[in-house]
């Protein structure tokens, strides 16, 4: 059964790498951040030098990575990627920046989850395009300093307020990116369907698209989740019908909230009375991780209007009253 699993996960992981976008023009949705990178890429090219450092922000599924090597096919130089937890020393990202070639992109992934030691590296190269280097321990050391060739740094988080302000302001460009609208998903859904070779009617693809939370990724399992069910329910077409049964099935709801969602929702009215509550005691009651709740679950809720941050904690809007079931207080009617 693991090995079963093991070559299903793999599966999906090819399946994934196919579908994603290489080019600008592939890259849907997003129109501002496209607007402005296609510029800034192109004024790039013309000097033949390399772009500015680049910072990314947004949830995780939005197109962080994939945009990253989009940038890196539009200027035409290579990609090294890496991620802020695995570059433990100093020397783990010396060693990165010293291999690569001019104008060449460096994409760390979880940028804010940098030591401080690397960060204290990162500042002179992303500034002046220099390291220090030390050689040697003890009375003996000493520091070298070392040119690098000029480079793009690409930094994607999940909140931009993780990052320590000396870090953040050394980016000359910082672009967020947006929950996609259900038709911007539905135009990511017919292309996926169409390079897997699935067959997918318009509404089909609109409803996956509606079920997805805003997010490409989601979208794009829900696609491959709702074809297996098409292959051994229906005669493989992927219908409205269709469509709504195998999300039904997967219990994503009609506004698109999973159970993790719902969970969420009706634990803040079942326990905590509609809030406030602070996020600790909901991951508590959750058994979830708190960095879960604030990076995957929370920023949805809250673009929608099911929940609302407040100084003292979480609370449910009316909105979120509602889609339980319930009638909201009378304190939040008015
Ligand atoms: P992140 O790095 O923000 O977590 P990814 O870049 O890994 O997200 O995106 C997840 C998947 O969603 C990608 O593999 C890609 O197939 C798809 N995707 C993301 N953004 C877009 C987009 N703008 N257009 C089409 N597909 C996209």
């Amino acid at each position: 059964h693991r090995i079963i699993t093991a070559a299903a996960q793999l599966d999906d992981d090819a399946l994934e790498a196919t579908i994603r976008p290489k080019r600008l023009a592939e890259y849907l949705g997003q129109q501002a951040v496209r607007e402005q990178l296609s510029i800034y890429i192109e004024a790039a090219r013309k000097r033949g030098g390399a772009l500015d450092h680049v910072l990314i922000f947004g949830p995780p599924g939005l197109g962080k990575t994939t945009l990253s090597h989009v940038i890196a096919n539009e200027l035409g130089v290579n990609l090294r990627s890496t991620s802020g937890p695995v570059l433990e020393r100093a020397g783990d990202l010396a060693a990165l920046l010293t291999n690569l070639e001019a104008n060449d992109v460096l994409f760390v992934d979880e940028i804010h989850r940098l030591s401080p030691v690397v960060e204290e590296v990162l500042y002179p190269a992303m500034e002046d395009f220099q390291i220090d280097i030390m050689i040697g321990e003890g009375p003996a050391a000493r520091s070298i300093k070392l040119d690098l060739p000029p480079f793009t740094l690409i930094g994607a988080t999940t909140r931009a307020g993780m990052l320590t302000a000396p870090l953040r302001d050394r980016f000359g460009i910082v672009q967020r990116l947006e929950f996609y609208t259900a038709d911007e998903l539905a135009a990511i859904v017919r292309r996926a369907a169409r390079i897997l070779g699935i067959v997918c009617a318009p509404e089909g693809a609109q409803e996956i698209a509606r079920r997805s939370r805003g997010t490409p990724r989601i979208a794009n399992r829900l696609l491959r989740r709702v074809r297996d069910y098409a292959e051994v329910r229906a005669g493989g077409e992927i219908t409205l019908a269709v469509a709504q049964a195998a999300l039904d099935m997967l219990k994503i709801d009609p506004e698109g909230f999973d159970e993790l969602d719902r969970r969420l929702l009706s634990l803040i009215v079942e326990n905590f009375d509609g809030g406030p509550v602070g996020v600790e005691s909901l991951a508590a009651a959750l058994s979830e991780d708190r960095g879960t709740l604030e990076d995957v679950v929370e920023p949805y809720l809250i673009q929608q209007g099911y929940l609302v941050r407040t100084a003292r904690g979480r609370m449910i809007s009316a909105k979120g009253w509602r889609h339980l079931g319930l009638t909201p207080p009378p304190r939040q009617l008015q």
